[in-house]
């Protein structure tokens, strides 16, 4: 019986496609046929390359009303079967490719392969030695797209951001409690990125026990505390995790500044490696709260830190008129542009704030400068770099390109995936 259904889709697929232009669009085939999405001529090329993403404008016919989520046959225009993708009616991305292997079905088994290999792969990359929380799914990269899942210890912290994987979330959720040693899973579904799908923000315990209030995380020797239910992201920027580890050059800075610090990050490290006194800036009071508290549990002396609760962009001019000068500085800010239409005004904010830090670095010093902002490709931040560094009147050499931690992995195929982009800058 199931394999004659599945014949009888796959042939209704066909005629369907054969048929399509001269089919009426009033005929009520839902509910016995495949629901299917028709490519325009030449939109499929990007989708042949690889690249996940179905634009709404490359799409020129559905059938079968597919609800929000479900799972779409996407054919090309010729008919060429490409992939089976999840469909996002109201957003402008409409679809979101699962897979390219046409045996292979949208079930159970499907979710529990790919969060099992992402979680294999992640021991092969020696995380789990150096920490007890990281990334275990990143999207699209792991396969599995809108979908974000980070081990904190026994917990799992995830955020469902599009129909597809709201859709399949039972599934999911059921796939996250085979991992071995998870007690807890915590849903932090509270992103911008859900409005896109018409989805309500949602957020609480899935499964199993609650998180702690605060759970310390420990990483390359130092505790962090991060609020799971009420930090950025899933409380922690896992991502900077390498940046945070690979600062030798911090270990003989009399000083350093650390600006859009959240919970303290960079300085506790520096702070931690050296003799540094460290200066601490953010615009959230909770932020700062929590690194103070994360210099505490490192038993370093308070008279180590100055946390000051500011507007970056004014507290680097403040310190410029005040004459003062840091051997390192860290600019780590927010996402300045979070679509290619911002990238201009975002432009202007980069390079504000680094002509100001590269004034403030002493000569010999470092400058750690980061973008999170996706549409911002790394040789266009490092010539805004540049030029800020230029206009400051320095000399400036990159010595480290600096990315997103490897349990952030990025699809070749999916430069949208390399978000994170930054440069060591050493300011002779
Ligand atoms: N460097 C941090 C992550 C930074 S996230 C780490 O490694 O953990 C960006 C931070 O910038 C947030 O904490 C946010 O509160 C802060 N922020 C955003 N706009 C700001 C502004 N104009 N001035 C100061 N802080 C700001």
């Amino acid at each position: 019986m199931f394999a004659l259904c599945v014949l009888d889709k796959r042939i209704l697929t066909y005629i369907l496609m054969k048929t399509r232009n001269a089919a009426s669009k009033t005929h009520n085939w839902t509910g016995i046929m495949a629901k299917v999405i028709f490519l325009h001529k030449g939109r499929e090329r990007s989708l042949l390359r690889g690249h996940p993403w179905i634009l709404s404008g490359a799409v020129a016919d559905v059938q079968g009303v597919p609800e929000p989520g479900a799972t779409v046959e996407v054919f090309s225009s010729d008919g060429q079967w490409l992939a089976r993708a999840a469909y996002s009616p109201a957003s402008q991305l409409r679809a979101r490719v699962w897979t390219r292997d046409r045996e292979e079905r949208i079930d159970q088994d499907f979710f529990n392969r790919r969060i099992q290999n992402a979680v294999a792969y992640r021991e092969k990359l020696g995380i789990p030695e150096h920490s007890n929380a990281w990334r275990i799914i990143h999207g699209e990269a792991d396969g599995i797209p809108g979908c974000v899942i980070d081990r904190y210890g026994d917990f799992c912290v995830c955020q469902f951001l599009c129909a597809g994987i709201e859709l399949n979330r039972d599934k999911i959720i059921k796939a996250i409690a085979l991992i071995p040693g998870i007690k807890g899973i915590y849903e932090r579904s509270d992103t911008d990125a859900r409005a896109r799908d018409a989805l309500e923000p949602r957020c609480g315990i899935v499964d199993g026990d609650n998180p702690p209030e605060l759970f310390e995380i420990k990483e390359n020797g130092i505790s962090y505390l991060a609020d799971i239910r009420n930090g950025h992201k899933t409380g922690f920027y896992l991502d900077q995790r390498d940046n945070r580890a690979a600062m030798p050059f911090a270990k003989d800075a009399k000083d350093m500044l650390n600006c859009f610090c959240y919970t303290g990050g960079f300085g506790i490290r520096a702070a931690f490696e050296s003799n540094a006194h460290v200066t601490q800036v953010d615009l959230s009071e909770s932020a700062l709260g929590l690194a103070k508290k994360n210099a505490v549990i490192n038993n370093i002396p308070a008279d180590r830190f100055s946390f000051i609760r500011a507007d970056v962009f004014t507290q680097l001019r403040k310190f410029r008129d005040m004459g003062l000068s840091f051997d390192v500085v860290v600019l780590d800010p927010p996402k300045f542009a979070d679509n290619p239409k911002q990238l201009e005004k975002a432009a202007r904010g980069y390079k504000d704030i680094n002509l100001l830090a590269a004034k403030l670095t002493r000569p010999g010093g470092t400058l750690l400068t980061l973008s999170c902002s996706g549409a911002m490709a790394p040789e266009l931040f490092q010539k805004i770099v540049g030029d800020a560094v230029r206009d400051a009147g320095r000399d400036a050499i990159a010595v480290k390109i600096l990315t997103q931690a490897p349990d952030h992995p990025i699809s070749l195929n999916f430069p949208e995936g390399r978000y994170l982009t930054g440069l060591q800058v050493c300011l002779p």
